[in-house]
């Protein structure tokens, strides 16, 4: 039986620490500040940034939530960073993605100070991660080591495929690997014989955004898959597919009109010797890295 990887109880294990910090800092009269902008209405935005919040709230960490209007500009935006740069009890500074078409998204995340880039995007923090040189690290990829060490998964000289090379998982997620002495592969839309090299891997990172793509042809027994994605699947046959005689999620299916599928096959986690379940995997470890981000922002940010 594959062993599944609890990214809930590792996340709890983190923001649990986080905790404790926070109590540290407030000892020296410090309280780490964390601020998220969310523009206009989106409903999956809306929850994450109310989870985020409510975490901040937990630990001990102060939040504030900016929610500009639908129709803000960039030059709105831009000021509205600038002022939050300004201010000494914000340590961390996250604009909720995806922002309106209007919004010019780079030029904004690049006016953020790098030293308050709780997310890891800012093109400074990210040569810094690439140098290996201390850095905000953005959290999903920082969220994939941790689970990795803290399940006791051995990285070093193991070859570790990564498929995806996006900004925010999967190029950094590689660094991170390659940093922890994997030898690393980074496969994308491009790829060649894609499942000859996933084969190959004895961890395999999955961070593409389309549901089930890794099937099991693409898994080499034995190999430990952590599985990024986050898809939300609504119609019978996508449910069939790939939960077919599933209770459990068959009565979310009825009750919600949609299930949460990663981007592996469930089947392939099958052959796995560890894996990431979705959800409750990668996902958890987010929001705890994301605390543990802020954290150190303020401590970084004090010369601490
Ligand atoms: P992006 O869309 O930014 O990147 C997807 C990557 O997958 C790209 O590099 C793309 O290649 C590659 N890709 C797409 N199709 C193929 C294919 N057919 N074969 C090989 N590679 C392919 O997505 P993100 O990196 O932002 O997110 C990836 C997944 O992770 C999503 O499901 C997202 O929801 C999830 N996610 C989960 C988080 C969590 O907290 N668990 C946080 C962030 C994301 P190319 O570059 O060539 O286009």
């Amino acid at each position: 039986m594959p062993r599944i990887l609890d990214g809930a109880a590792i996340a709890a294990a983190i923001k649990q620490e986080v905790a404790e910090e926070v109590k540290l800092l407030a000892a020296l009269g410090i309280r780490p500040g964390l601020a998220v902008v969310l523009v206009g209405h989106v409903a999956a935005s809306e929850i994450y940034v109310r989870g985020k919040a409510q975490t901040c709230a937990e630990l001990g960490i102060f939040s504030e939530v900016v929610t500009p209007p639908e129709d803000v500009t960039t030059q709105e935006m831009l000021d509205l960073v600038a002022s939050l740069n300004d201010r000494d009890d914000i340590d961390g500074i996250l604009i909720q993605l995806p922002l309106p078409a209007q919004v010019d998204a780079k030029a904004l995340l690049d006016t953020i100070l790098p030293a308050k880039d709780v997310d890891g995007l800012h093109p400074v923090n990210a040569g810094l991660l690439q140098a290996g040189r201390p850095a905000l690290a953005p959290c999903t990829p920082a969220g994939v080591i941790e689970i990795l060490k803290r399940s006791g998964i051995a990285i070093s000289g193991r070859h570790a495929v990564v498929v995806g090379r996006s900004d925010l998982v999967g190029k950094p997620a590689a660094i991170l690997l390659l940093h922890q002495n994997a030898t690393v592969t980074i496969c994308h839309s491009k790829t060649q014989k894609l499942g000859e090299l996933t084969r190959q891997a004895d961890i395999l990172v999955a961070a593409i955004g389309r549901p089930g793509f890794i099937t099991p042809e693409m898994v080499s027994p034995g190999a430990t898959i952590i599985d990024v994605g986050i898809n939300r699947i609504a119609s019978r046959e996508e449910f069939d597919r790939f939960f077919p005689g599933d209770q459990k999620r068959e009565a979310t299916f009825a009750k919600r009109g949609s299930v949460i599928v990663g981007d592996v096959h469930p089947k392939a986690f099958e052959l796995a010797g560890a894996y990431t379940p979705v959800p409750g995997g990668v996902g958890p470890l987010t929001i705890a890295m994301l605390m543990a981000n802020t954290v150190r922002a303020a401590k970084m940010r004090r010369g601490l």
